[in-house]
C-alpha cells in the first residue's frame, strides 16, 4: 500500500484541513494543464488525488490506518471530478468579493497636456443596510442540512465511492432565502450613487484604464476596483498617434515649388514652420517637443503635407500654368481639350 501521508506531505495526525490545504497545493502544482506533456507530473497528480480521497474521508482513513483498505478507491478519470470539486466548492463557498466596475471620462486633448482632476459621477451595488447584506432571513437548506453539498456514490473501476457536488436546491450556499428583505427585495445590495475625483495623468494613454482601488461594487468579502476609461474628444485639427501630434497640412503647388512660411496649429497655440522649396506630397516635419508628455520629455509634433492641386483654375492662372509648362519643357493637355471630351463622355 502506498504512503498517502508522505504523498502529501502530512503527518499522520494531520488534520482535515492540514491535508485540505495540502491537497490544493500540490494538486494545483502537478495539475496536468500546467504541466502538459510531464508524464511524472501526471503519475504525482494521480496519487496525490488518491491519497486525498482516501484521507478525506475518515472512514476510509481509519480502514487505511488499520492496513484494511484492500484497492484504491476510484480509477483515473475520477481523479478529476474530485479536482474540480474541490476546487469548484471553494470558490461557490468563498464569500465574493464585489465586481469591479468601468466608467468612462470624457477630456480634451488640451487636457492631457498637464493633466486633469476629474469628478466621476457613478452608481454601484452596496451592502443592503437593512438585512446586513444577507437579502433576508436565512435557514439552512432542508435538502443538504445546510452543508452545501450534494453525496451520492457512484461505481467506479474499484468499487463504490462517494461523488460529492455543490447541492442543487441551495446551489452550495448551505442556506435559503425564507423570507426576502423588502428593502433590497432580497439581493442583499441596493444602488448607490458615488462621486469620486479621479486625476487623468498626464499623456495617459486612450488604450489604458486607470485603476481606482476600492471604488467598484462592494460585496461581502470587501470592494471590487473602479476602472476608469479615458475618452480624448476629437480635436479639430490634431491627431494624436501616441505621445506624438500630426497635423495634416494642406499646400498649394506654388508653395510646394517656392517654399513658404506657414502656421500650424499646435496644441498651445499657432507655430510657424518653413517649408523648403520643393517640398513634396506626403513630406513629414517633425517639430520636438509639440507632442504630449510621455516619461522622459514630449512626444513631437507631426506635420505631414499634403499637395492641393486645384480642380479649378482661372483664365489667368490656366495661361501662366502654360507658360511655365512650356518653360520647364512638360507636355501638357492642348486648350480645351478635356472641355471637349467631358462633351463627349455627356453624350
Ligand atoms: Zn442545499
Ligand atoms: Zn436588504
Amino acid at each position: 500500500m502506498k504512503d498517502y501521508y508522505a504523498i502529501l506531505g502530512v503527518s499522520r495526525e494531520a488534520t482535515q484541513e492540514e491535508i485540505k490545504r495540502a491537497y490544493r497545493r500540490l494538486a494545483l502544482q502537478y495539475h496536468p494543464d500546467r504541466n502538459p506533456g510531464d508524464k511524472e507530473a501526471e503519475e504525482r497528480f494521480k496519487e496525490i488525488n488518491e491519497a486525498y480521497a482516501v484521507l478525506s474521508d475518515p472512514e476510509r482513513r481509519a480502514q487505511y490506518d488499520r492496513g484494511l483498505l484492500g484497492s484504491p478507491p476510484f480509477h483515473a478519470e475520477d481523479l478529476f471530478d474530485l479536482f474540480a470539486q474541490v476546487f469548484g466548492f471553494q470558490s461557490e463557498r468563498a464569500v465574493p468579493r464585489g465586481e469591479d466596475l468601468e466608467v468612462q471620462v470624457e477630456v480634451e486633448l488640451l487636457d492631457l497636456l498637464h493633466g486633469k482632476e476629474a469628478e466621476v459621477d457613478y452608481a454601484r451595488l452596496v451592502p443592503c443596510e437593512a438585512c446586513g447584506g444577507q437579502g433576508g432571513r436565512r435557514v439552512a437548506c432542508p435538502t443538504c442540512g445546510g452543508r452545501g453539498v450534494a453525496e451520492s456514490y457512484r461505481q467506479g473501476l474499484f468499487g463504490a465511492f462517494v461523488s460529492r457536488s455543490a447541492c442543487p436546491h441551495c446551489k452550495g450556499q448551505g442556506r435559503l432565502l425564507a423570507e426576502a428583505c423588502a428593502a433590497c427585495g432580497g439581493r442583499g445590495r441596493v444602488v448607490r450613487q458615488e462621486q469620486v475625483r479621479v486625476r487623468i495623468p498626464p499623456g495617459m494613454d486612450e488604450r489604458h484604464l486607470l485603476r481606482v482601488p476600492g471604488y467598484g461594487n462592494l460585496g461581502l468579502g470587501g470592494p471590487g476596483d473602479l476602472y476608469v476609461r479615458l475618452r480624448v474628444r476629437p480635436h479639430p485639427h490634431l491627431e494624436r498617434e501616441g505621445a506624438d501630434l500630426v497635423y495634416r497640412l494642406r499646400i498649394g503647388l506654388a508653395q510646394a515649388a517656392l517654399g513658404a512660411r506657414v502656421q500650424v496649429p499646435g496644441l498651445e497655440g499657432p507655430v510657424s514652420l518653413d517649408l523648403p522649396p520643393g517640398t513634396g506630397h506626403g513630406e513629414v516635419f517633425e517639430l520636438p517637443g509639440g507632442g504630449l508628455p510621455q516619461p522622459g520629455g514630449r512626444g513631437a509634433l507631426r506635420v505631414v503635407v499634403e499637395l492641393a492641386v486645384p480642380k479649378r483654375l482661372s483664365q489667368r492662372a490656366r495661361e501662366l500654368l502654360r507658360a511655365y509648362a512650356e518653360e520647364v519643357g512638360e507636355e501638357v493637355a492642348p486648350e480645351g481639350f478635356w472641355e471637349k471630351l467631358k462633351g463627349f463622355f455627356r453624350k
